[in-house]
């Protein structure tokens, strides 16, 4: 068997192709939805991510603004610029890009960060809303693999679903978002003592954890659905994700490519987050 492919360029097309109409449907409105993203220091890949956040974001006709601080800049200025943009009723999604330098505390910034702004879902209100099953923003990551498993019309209900990772940005709300759609589900991590005996008991397996080729073809059940979330560099230095795709592809049922996967719809998925947030904030000067 060779698995189908679930083409996240693809499906991220097509949801750009939806924000961008609601996009429009609001500025009909008079609203200008706007996502301020901010970068604190130099570090080469979050360069990379932050230009791509407001590149994609202007692409939809959403207005994206990249604000850049030195490594060095006090905590409590980043705190106080965040509380500006809270006030701020022209801003309607807030990007604070991680990781941030040593001597800044991740967690104290994304709570400074008002819960209606969260377009990352990392706040403690977003990942309570997600727990307890009420609305919210999701983790673009775990929500864009939502979406690629709805895309191919898996019915989760009753599935056996085995999440590998459980960070707070993937692996756990994948693992809640899962369980919300009725699978069951088994959270594996470092300590997890026969991570074989568990994918392969796995109707859909998702890889979060960051080690190439760390699931292989023995270790999955044949017609599975694989979402590989890492993102790795092989020995060439070529972007490459958790699963040996070569082998998996030839037990499972669907898999998804590193590059092409789950890194577009990530991306996609925090203009989704945005353009609710726009949705929902409260007219300017109410
Ligand atoms: P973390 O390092 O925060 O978490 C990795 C998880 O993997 C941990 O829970 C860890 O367990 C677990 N783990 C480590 N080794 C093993 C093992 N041998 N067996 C089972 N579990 C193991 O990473 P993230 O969740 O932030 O990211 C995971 C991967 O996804 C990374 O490659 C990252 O680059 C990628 N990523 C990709 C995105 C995309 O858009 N495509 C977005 C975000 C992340 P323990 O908790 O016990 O340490």
């Amino acid at each position: 068997m060779t698995a189908q492919l679930i083409d996240g360029n693809a499906l991220a097309r097509q949801v750009r192709a939806e924000v961008a109409d609601r996009v429009q449907a609001l500025k009909a409105r008079g609203v200008e939805p706007r996502l301020t993203v901010i970068l604190v220091g130099e570090d080469p890949a979050s360069q990379v991510y932050t230009r791509n956040k407001v590149a994609d974001s202007e692409q939809t006709g959403l207005q994206a603004t990249l604000e850049r601080y030195p490594a060095e800049l006090p905590e409590a200025d980043l705190l106080a610029r965040i509380r500006q943009l809270n006030d701020d009723a022209g801003v309607h999604g807030i990007l604070v890009q991680l990781p941030l330098p040593r001597h800044m505390d991740a967690h104290r910034v994304i709570e400074t960060i008002a819960p209606a702004k969260d377009v990352d879902g990392f706040h403690v209100a977003s990942a309570g809303a997600l727990m307890v099953g009420q609305p919210g923003f999701r983790p673009c990551t775990p929500y864009g693999c939502m979406r690629m498993l709805e895309s191919i019309g898996v019915d989760l209900k009753g599935k056996h679903a085995v999440v590998i990772g459980r960070s707070n940005i993937v692996g756990k709300p994948m693992a809640m978002m899962l369980l919300g759609a009725n699978a069951t589900v088994t959270i594996c991590h470092s300590g997890t003592r026969d991570l074989k005996a568990q994918t392969l008991q796995a109707d859909v397996v998702v890889a979060a954890v960051g080690k190439r080729n760390m699931l292989t073809a023995d270790m999955v059940k044949p017609g599975a659905v694989v979402i590989d979330v890492g993102m790795n560099r092989d020995d060439a230095g070529k972007l490459c994700g958790d699963v040996d795709f070569d082998g998996v592809r030839e037990v499972a049922g669907w898999i998804t490519p590193v590059p092409g996967g789950v890194g577009p719809m990530t991306r996609a998925m925090l203009l989704v987050n945005t353009i609710e947030a726009a949705e929902k904030a409260p007219p300017r000067g109410a």
